[in-house]
């Protein structure tokens, strides 16, 4: 291989093999989560530097350096460019790229969960010893056309490293994940594999097919010249994958009923996985045959360690384990016999292949799993719980992401319960968008929420004054119904004594029983007007609207009332406008109540003079106005009046009994029938009451008081 054009093809295929560090980094960020992506990354790019050079240090002088009994190189430490050997360099630079494709499989299997620092120093022991030895073991020669490794001696074939590369990523892999164990929540309580959601599909698919693109590389140079047999790897490369393709979407298909993501994806790398021992060695036909099949035998796999509860994030043991073990184990199942060279038989083919598959796994596993658990003795290999449930990105590198910030806000929203917390809105990014859009349903939430506490609020309120008033009318009652009956005793027997069924009383006995009387009838008075006011106010006072001649009712109200007026002399007259309407609707006993009230109240006040009563109507109301010549009543005190037990203060208390409940009493009737009262009034010019009813009352008082 010492013409140009076999260089060049080398040093291509070595960059393609470059671009394959790229599709490993896209797939493991893709079928992660969000929260990782970064350390995922940082992964991926540092490993390969870690690896190169340690490879190069003492990797590569273990690996392709002068054998000890087909054991481990010896020569080639820090091996320089040889400038003559053109052919060396490139295959130097070739061997480098794939040291750090086997190495970085490891990443994705142990994603999520392992510490950087841990990860690099499984990177350095994987590139330092445990890969070289084996590839020794398989590879030694090859660069000078020679089967000098121990295993390639006794005809092993592992053409572009089924073995070398993906079973020995896979057998690291699976030591590791046994010692780190699986990420919080993949298996639960019943040890039911939970699906963690990938966080970019598309992303992750974009790296399966930069994987694939770098494969023409990594095969199609394993021939280390460009000549057929190149072109025969290239070629079963690309169908081997598109088998694997095809088969995992039909998996999908049959196992889910629907293309699964993950099945494609995998069975595709697990196609160029099985075709990398063999690509020499096949015909395209058996090429799509051994691609299908590591589409199956990956997906076994993935079934296998989900039933050991083995969390593999990616997939990568199904994948580069399983899937590597059948390719080379198709060496001997399919390969040419002339084309493999091995002078073997085909059984004797395949029971070589077995023993390198066997000593891989010994020699891999072995190791790492001895060397790894001491040192995650020394040092946990694996990050804390909250570093895991945070995430990898701020835990290992101190990166966050818009996303993990509203995370966070919401997190701490739901363990306090606070709804004033906004989330932080990143603009210009979709998360930003989503994160605004979270805030306005916040804002939306808090004022709802708000509202309805005040409606809770108010309903309570009202829930206390309903109970309230039906204590206070209780009690009321109680209180007037055992006042009322020794009050009557007192009246009635005062009366009896006044009138001298006990014999005649002298001038001062009769004074002192007449105040009893007057006391007793005035406090009935007061029980009564409380009464009246209580039902008034819980609405309890039934009005009874009917056709009223008031023509005929006024005049027996002044017939009654005269008596009074005549005591004081006072004139009583009562006057209606001449379109006053002969009937009305009205309850003729509460107006009776409001009317002998105001009257009165009028002939009380009033000294000299007289009480005029006028009855108006117009387009809508009717009026009944009360008109005395008395005292009057200050501005101050006009707007006491109405209130319970307001009397105007001074001579008035003491020199004209009353309770101060008339005025309250007649105001609420008044507002029962649906009208209104006012006072107009000049100091010693005396006052007018006027009570304004609308026309039609009778809807009024059907609605509030029936
Ligand atoms: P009372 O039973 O004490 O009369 P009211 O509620 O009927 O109670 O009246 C309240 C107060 O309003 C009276 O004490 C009186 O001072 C004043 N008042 C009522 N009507 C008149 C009136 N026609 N002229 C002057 N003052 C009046």
């Amino acid at each position: 291989m010492a013409n140009q054009i076999d260089i060049f093809w080398v040093v291509l295929a070595a960059m393609l093999v470059f671009v394959m560090q790229i599709g490993f980094l896209l797939l493991e960020t893709g079928f992660t989560r969000s929260k990782n992506n970064i350390n995922v990354a940082m992964k991926n790019i540092a490993d390969f530097a870690v690896t190169t050079l340690l490879f190069w240090l003492f990797g590569y002088a273990l690996m392709f350096g002068v054998t000890t009994s087909g054991l481990f190189g010896i020569t080639e430490f820090m091996p320089e460019l040889d400038v003559n050997r053109l052919d060396q360099a490139a295959f130097f630079i070739f061997q480098v790229m794939f040291c750090g494709t086997a190495v970085t499989i490891v990443a994705g299997a142990v994603a999520e969960r392992v510490r950087f620092a841990g990860y690099m120093l499984i990177s350095a022991i994987a590139a330092g010893i445990i890969y070289p030895i084996f590839g020794h073991w398989a590879w030694n020669g090859i660069n000078l056309g020679m089967a000098t490794g121990w295993l390639s001696s006794m005809g092993f074939v592992d053409f572009a490293g089924s073995s070398v590369v993906h079973s020995v990523g896979g057998w690291i892999s699976l030591a590791i994940v046994l010692i780190v164990g699986p990420r919080i929540g993949r298996f639960d309580a019943q040890g039911k594999p939970q699906h963690i959601p990938a966080s970019n599909l598309a992303l992750a698919t974009t790296g399966a097919m930069l994987l694939w693109f770098g494969w023409f590389g990594f095969n199609g140079g394993s021939s280390l010249a460009f000549n057929a047999v190149a072109l025969r790897a290239f070629g079963n490369t690309v169908m081997a994958g598109s088998a694997g393709l095809v088969m995992g979407m039909f998996l999908g298909q049959l196992i889910y009923k629907r293309t699964n993501v993950d099945l494609l994806l995998n069975g595709t790398l697990a196609g160029l996985v099985g075709i990398t021992a063999n690509a020499h060695a096949v015909t395209l036909g058996q090429s799509v045959i051994i691609g299908a099949l590591a589409a199956v035998v990956m997906y076994g796999g993935q079934m296998l360690l989900e039933r050991l509860r083995i969390d593999d994030a990616v997939g990568a043991i199904p994948v580069h384990l399983c899937a590597g073990i059948w390719g080379t184990l198709a060496v001997g199942i399919f390969g040419d016999l002339q084309l493999l060279n091995t002078g073997l038989s085909r059984i004797d083919q395949i029971g070589v292949q077995i023993l390198g598959i066997i000593v891989c796994a010994a020699w891999v596993f072995g190791t790492t799993m001895v060397i790894i658990l001491v040192v995650n003795r020394i040092t946990p290999l694996r990050v804390s719980p909250e570093d895991e449930r945070v995430g990898l990105n701020v835990s290992e590198h101190n990166e966050r992401t818009d996303l993990l910030d509203l995370i966070d806000a919401m997190q701490r929203q739901a363990e306090t319960g606070d709804l004033s917390i906004r989330v932080p809105v990143e603009p210009f990014t979709e998360v930003g968008m989503f994160a605004q859009e979270y805030n306005h349903v916040m804002n939306n939430l808090e004022a709802s929420q708000a509202e309805a506490e005040r409606l809770r609020e108010q309903e309570l309120e009202a829930r206390v004054a309903v109970e309230n008033a039906r204590l206070k009318s209780e009690f009321t009652s109680m209180i007037t119904h055992e006042l009322r009956t020794p009050l009557n005793s007192v009246v009635g027997y005062s009366g009896m004594m006044l009138m001298g069924v006990r014999g005649t009383i002298d001038e001062d006995a009769r004074t002192m029983i007449q105040s009893v009387e007057d006391s007793g009838k005035h406090l009935l008075g007061l029980i009564n007007d409380i009464l009246d006011l209580d039902k008034l106010e819980a609405g309890q006072f039934t009005m009874h609207p009917a056709p009223v001649e008031m023509r005929r009712l006024v005049p027996e109200w002044m017939e009654t009332m005269r008596v009074l007026a005549d005591q004081k002399g006072l004139w009583l007259d009562a006057h209606f406008d001449a379109h006053f309407p002969t009937v009305m609707t009205t309850d003729s006993e509460r107006i009776t109540q409001i009317a002998f009230n105001l009257i009165a109240n009028a002939i009380k006040f009033t000294d000299k003079g007289g009480v005029y009563m006028r009855l108006q109507t117009d387009a809508t109301t009717w009026t009944l106005a009360v008109q005395d010549t008395g005292i009057g009543i200050s501005a101050a005190n006009q707007a006491l009046i109405f209130d319970r037990f307001q009397q105007v203060e001074g001579f008035s208390q003491r020199q004209y009994k009353g309770t101060g409940l008339g005025l309250a009493i007649v105001k609420l009737l008044v507002e029962a029938l649906g009208g209104q009262i006012s006072v107009h009034s000049i100091i010693g010019e005396g006052s007018t009451f006027t009570a304004i009813f609308p026309l039609d009352s009778s809807a009024h008082l059907g609605r509030s008081h029936e």
